[in-house]
């Protein structure tokens, strides 16, 4: 392809990749990028953000596919890493417009089919990958590199073609320790040096934090400490999809004496999930009947909900408005937020923590105790991957301008030899001589509204959540 061509007829030659991130350069959320090479495309992850307490008018948000869909007859599968919302969230809003089939591993394939199935979906376009398999997509090769996260089958997936190879990380971070699955795959990550990888395509979410991101299995002790000073009720909320996290909070009931189950619908079809898929531990106590928690002894609970993020029909929202139908909380009872504030929620979080107070519940945050750790990679999680593979160019994404400023700088200072910011729309070609912007494809995001039609949002409020990022 010249670099004049208009991008109506852009058809990937055989002598090249072409990247196009549509959603999750520059931001966190929202992630689609696309993948071109000889007469094909591949879209790896089809994610939603969430417009938060800032956007309370959009409280979905996904990138617009137009692009793709207007070729769709050439998308020969949508590739998905793992699956956090940023990741499958807009699979039944879209799949629709897109109608191929969508990879992905076992634990990853339930989520989907079961977010498909409820959206009223009567196919199943889902194909099952193995981690560490390699699948034929059209002309593509698609590798699936187990990593480490914070959800059970997180993947990086090596996309290859007759051009050469792209190494896309999808989020990760080099957990010693993750309580369940198969660990990262360090042989395969250090044996890319020696292939023909033209770029890696990394997460930057925790680029701006030094040293290592600790491990899910450094967080038992400091919970059951924190855990021996409540005398009545404990309440932990974390994110649903953090499997291991909920491991740990069962272990660390067990280790309590203490009789635990999780509340709230989230939580409930996760471990259903986790259970079918092999992830959830045999050697646990059973789970206690949410309904029935709030109606033992006080200081015999530990459960689990949904609400860390402060999210109003949550289980945790419903409590510290004295709300819940199964679960009132008394004073002397503890609140622990296993969990971080994602941008943008931090006052709907203050909120239910301020609501919580009230109660005279206790509350405990990761600012109080360890009680949290994060999946993503800090800055020498990051120098030790880019030592491994040695990649000749890194693009760096899944992050913030600050955050892809900060992964760019680490990759840099990483000896890696060519590094590339690019953002939304930007059409990339790359080959054994590096990267060549193409040109701009117009990008844009669509908005959920109540009655399930999607509108695209309007430029001025894109600058306003640009502004709102940076
Ligand atoms: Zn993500
Ligand atoms: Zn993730």
């Amino acid at each position: 392809m010249s670099s004049g061509q208009p991008a109506d007829n852009l058809v990937p030659a055989d002598d090249e990749v072409l990247f196009l991130p549509l959603g999750g350069a520059g931001e966190i959320g929202m992630n689609l990028t696309l993948y071109g090479h000889d007469g094909a495309w591949l879209a790896v992850d089809l994610g939603i953000t969430f417009g938060g307490d800032d956007f309370p008018d959009h409280p979905i948000l996904m990138a617009d596919p137009a692009f793709i869909a207007a070729r769709r007859e050439r998308l020969a599968g949508i590739v998905i890493t793992h699956g956090h919302e940023d990741h499958i969230g807009a699979l039944p809003y879209l799949w629709q417009r897109l109608r191929c089939p969508i990879y992905a591993t076992p634990f990853t394939a339930a989520m989907i089919r079961g977010k498909l199935a409820r959206a009223g979906l009567d196919r199943d376009p889902v194909i099952e990958v193995a981690q560490g398999e390699r699948i034929a997509v059209g002309p593509f090769s698609v590798e699936y590199i187990a990593m480490t996260h914070s959800i059970p089958e997180p993947n990086a997936v090596l996309i290859g073609s007759a051009a050469g190879s792209v190494l896309h990380t999808g989020d990760w971070k080099l957990d010693d320790r993750p309580i369940i699955g198969r660990g990262y795959d360090h042989c395969r990550l250090h044996g890319l040096r020696a292939e023909p990888v033209l770029a890696m395509v990394c997460d930057s979410t925790n680029a701006v934090v030094p040293g290592r991101t600790g491990s899910e299995a450094d967080l038992f002790k400091p919970l059951v400490a924190v855990g021996e000073t409540a005398r009545q009720r404990i309440i932990a909320t974390a994110f649903a999809s953090n499997v291991a996290r909920l491991v740990t909070l069962a272990r660390v009931a067990a280790s309590l004496g203490r009789r635990f189950g999780v509340i709230g619908q989230a939580m409930e079809r996760m471990v259903a999930v986790a259970r079918v898929t092999g992830y959830w531990p045999e050697d646990l106590p059973a789970l206690v009947d949410g309904g029935h928690l709030g109606h033992l002894p006080r200081h015999e609970v530990f459960a689990v909900c949904t609400g860390s993020q402060g999210e109003p029909n949550s289980a945790l929202a419903r409590m510290a408005r004295d709300a819940h139908r199964d679960m009132l909380l008394d004073p002397g009872d503890l609140v622990i937020f296993s969990s971080r504030v994602i941008p943008g929620n931090e006052r709907s979080v203050e909120r239910t923590q301020q609501r919580l107070r009230n109660l005279d519940v206790g509350v405990i945050t990761d600012q109080d105790a360890l009680v949290h750790v994060s999946g993503h990679p800090a800055a020498e999680d990051l120098r030790r991957i880019y030592n491994w593979v040695q990649p000749p160019l890194v693009i760096p994404v899944h992050g913030t301008p600050r955050h892809l400023a900060a992964n760019a700088q680490i990759a840099r200072s990483s000896h890696v030899p060519e590094v590339q910011v690019v953002g939304n729309g930007d059409l990339c070609r790359l080959s054994h001589r590096g990267m060549r912007r193409l040109g701009r494809i117009a990008s844009g995001r669509l908005s959920l509204l109540p009655d399930g039609r999607l509108i695209p949002v309007a430029d001025d409020q894109l600058r306003s959540m640009r502004a709102k990022v940076l």
